[in-house]
């Protein structure tokens, strides 16, 4: 690990401040993720603005019915809110899906949301990776790519988003508060929040520099029955090589959102529409353009039967 300075944050536009300020400074929170990058040297950098003191690790019931969940609420205090557990029901099983009970008690909203994909080549700092590296090429493309994306990808990077929370709130059309270093709050659709690779697979969301998360909201309950079922190498402690969240109508309508297939959360309106034809006509919709490579085709056929168990399950 190379040297670097550090500092608790006393606010959250403070924090900000610091993070714009000084160019490589960055924010932690759990450290689960920035840590194992730091040790990998694949993030170098020169300051921590640790954000930890912010006070931003409490859920609250806003106004509209919905829910405010602080950017440093643990995703164990998440995923066992007693109201995210009744109205959420997916955000929390997809939390419980990912990482081990010691991660998900140091992990933050926040930081899950901004985790690093997990492309075997981007922690190979031997290897080229236009992510970490911009310009420098792709290993995975002509390489090992089983893990990797069949849609939304580029020439550049067809590296996945791992984190299963992300999926969840995609489904539940959340969005992200910021505050930035001029003291602006804004508030993204979670839709808008993660990027497509194009050509700059680097640039990965929307905040600006030194733009800090504080909360993501969630709108009121949606009803409906709630399912997330994640497809993994292990039974646990695994990143997806497909996940799947659904929540379904009686009458069979409802939304989907898919996860483990693409640079983000994947969710597209024809396909919602069209579940109440069932998996294949779900699945030829959210997959349409999808352009696999050899190692990872089976995803594909692996999306429409991990949502046709779920319309199974719901009639039983
Ligand atoms: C072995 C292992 C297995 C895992 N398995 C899974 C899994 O199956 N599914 C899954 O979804 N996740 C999994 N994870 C990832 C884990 O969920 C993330 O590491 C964690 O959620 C990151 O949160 P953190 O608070 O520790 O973030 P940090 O490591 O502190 O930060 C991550 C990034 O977010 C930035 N950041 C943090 N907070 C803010 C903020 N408020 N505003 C702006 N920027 C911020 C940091 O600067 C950094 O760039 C796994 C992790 C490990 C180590
Ligand atoms: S897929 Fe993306 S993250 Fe993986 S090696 Fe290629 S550029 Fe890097």
């Amino acid at each position: 690990m190379r040297p670097f300075t550090y500092e608790r944050a006393t606010s959250p536009a403070q924090a900000a401040t610091a993070v714009f300020r000084q160019q490589g400074a960055r924010f932690i929170a759990g450290g689960t993720n920035l840590l194992d990058l730091m040790k990998l040297q694949i993030e170098t950098p020169t300051h921590l603005v640790d954000v930890q003191d912010l006070k931003l690790d409490q859920i609250t019931q806003e106004p509209d019915g919905g829910l405010r969940i602080g950017a440093l609420v643990t995703n164990t205090a998440l995923a066992a809110d007693r109201r995210v557990r009744s109205d959420y029901a997916v955000l929390s099983r997809a939390i419980l899906a990912g990482a081990s009970g010691q991660l998900r008690n140091k992990a933050t909203t926040g930081g899950n949301l901004l985790q690093r994909t997990r492309c075997p080549y981007f922690y190979d700092t031997n290897q080229p990776c236009n992510k970490r590296q911009p310009g420098t090429g792709c290993a995975a493309i002509e390489g090992v790519s089983r893990q990797l994306a069949v849609i939304g990808g580029s020439a550049a990077c067809i590296a996945t988003n791992p984190s299963d929370m992300a999926v969840a709130l995609r489904l539940l059309d959340a969005r992200v508060e910021t505050v930035d270093a001029q003291g602006n709050v804004r508030s993204i659709n979670i839709a808008d929040f993660h990027k497509l690779p194009g050509k700059t697979p680097h640039v990965e969301t929307a905040l600006a520099p030194g733009e800090l998360i504080t909360a993501v909201l969630l709108p009121k309950p949606v009803g409906g029955l709630h399912f997330y079922h994640k497809v993994r190498d292990r039974a646990s402690y695994a990143f997806a090589l497909v996940s799947v969240a659904v929540i379904l109508e009686r009458n069979g309508s409802g939304r989907v959102a898919v996860g483990g297939i693409a640079p983000k959360p994947w969710r597209i309106d024809a396909a919602d529409a069209a579940l109440p034809q069932g998996a294949e006509a779900v699945a030829r919709h959210l997959l349409a353009g999808a352009t696999p490579t050899r190692d990872n085709a089976f995803k594909i056929e692996l999306v429409e039967r991990t949502l046709a168990g779920i319309l199974h399950d719901a009639k039983g």
